[in-house]
């Protein structure tokens, strides 16, 4: 089999009309890089990778009449990659992952305005996409591919965002709808209002939702040591099931390990390491029992498999960051694998809402595998045309 052809779209959606803060920042406008390759034997491979992964210049670039340009990834993609994928192989993917991380020592990146961010986010959308190729070639999903016997996934959904005139009442209907919804773990931010103010709102929500809910916390990197030091041992009592991203990330690995030994809330991080060299630091050092790895923000399930490596040898287990379904698949195949993350709504989630013609459904807090060669979806051709770009 031959790789014929690829193509890169740079999808966008606009930012919603309320927005969604974390500790530090808002949910911006959502990006998407789309990656088709197409093989001499009728087989496309489908590959996805998230923008927030590719910061300035992103996916894209907008010019003053606000028009669209795709950059960054998508043209990494096709002026950079696509030359190198062609005629290859698109089963070797070992082989083919390697020639493209080594693109990460070149010079002319940076004067190109394209820096690792977006290499790790463009080596993304293809490995993705040749998985799904290698699961196509072989009549099998993805998750059976490595090895996997269940195609039912726990997950969990995140949700407390911080938005305008929003209540502790509100935030309390909010989690009472998700469990309406059948989920049984849900993840609040925090880290945007006082150490105090947070414990109020998550009090109220485990008074509310009784012991037999799991509750995670996410600071998304907006506390100084002492101060998470501060609020997980403030938080212990209220029985949270992990502690994510606690720490500035310019503090990460050694302050976090202070953070970690601390408590007794299991932390969690990793959606914000691009390769499993920063991964193996979180895992040795970082004091971290949850690894969040995200594919699809940076280097692709090939990477992703030997961070899960590690993480079996260090007794860490594998909740990776968004896409389910795509992470879906891992999880399902690893016994290390936890739980994947989804959102309640295409208000947080547009991608996840619109994307796909056929994806995987969730049910009962748990998400449906398709019994479908590859990755088992099928991209809104409509869609596409409508949020798309082009490379
Ligand atoms: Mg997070």
């Amino acid at each position: 089999m031959k790789i014929t052809d690829v193509e890169a779209i740079a999808m966008v959606w606009p930012a919603p009309q309320k927005q969604f803060w974390t500790a530090l920042r808002p949910a911006g406008g959502f990006s998407e890089l789309i990656v088709r390759i197409h093989t001499d034997q009728g087989i496309t491979g489908v590959g996805e990778a998230h923008g927030s992964g590719a910061p300035f210049p992103g996916i894209y670039k907008r010019d003053n009449n606000g028009k669209i340009h795709p950059d960054g990834a998508s043209r990494i993609v096709i002026d950079i990659l696509k030359p190198m994928l062609i005629g290859q192989d698109p089963r070797n993917i070992e082989k083919i992952w390697d020639e493209m991380f080594k693109l990460n020592h070149s010079v002319g990146w940076t004067t190109a305005g394209w820096g690792r961010p977006q290499i790790m986010t463009a080596i993304a959308g293809v490995d993705i996409a040749l998985w799904d190729i290698k699961g196509k070639s072989a009549s099998m999903p993805v998750y059976q591919l490595l090895g996997g016997t269940t195609n039912k996934v726990p997950c969990y959904v995140t949700g407390g965002y911080y938005q305008e005139g929003k209540t502790i009442s509100d935030l309390v209907k909010e989690c009472e709808s998700y469990i309406d919804m059948g989920y049984s773990a849900i993840k609040l931010k925090i880290g945007h209002v006082s150490v105090e103010e947070d414990f109020d709102r998550i009090r109220a929500v485990r008074e509310s939702l009784g012991n037999q809910i799991d509750l995670m916390l996410d600071v998304n990197e907006g506390y100084d040591v002492e101060t998470a030091i501060k609020a997980a041992k403030k938080m212990e009592p209220l029985d949270i099931r992990w502690l994510e991203e606690p720490v500035h990330w310019y503090d990460c690995v050694e302050g976090l390990s202070r953070v970690a030994s601390s408590t007794i809330i299991p932390i969690a991080s990793g959606e914000s390491a691009s390769n499993r060299w920063l991964a193996r630091d979180l895992i040795l050092r970082g004091g971290i029992q949850v690894m969040q790895f995200d594919s699809t923000r940076s280097a692709g399930i090939t990477e992703c498999l030997k961070v899960a490596s590690m993480c079996s040898i260090q007794n860490v287990k594998l909740a990776p960051h968004h896409d389910p379904q795509i992470h879906g698949h891992i999880v399902a195949a690893l016994p290390i694998g936890e739980i994947v993350e989804t959102f309640p709504s295409g208000d947080r989630d547009p991608i996840w809402e619109e994307l796909f013609s056929i994806r995987p459904e969730i049910v009962d807090g748990k998400l449906q595998l398709l019994d479908k060669p590859g990755w088992g979806v099928e991209l809104d051709e409509d869609i596409l045309e409508k949020r798309g770009t082009w490379a």
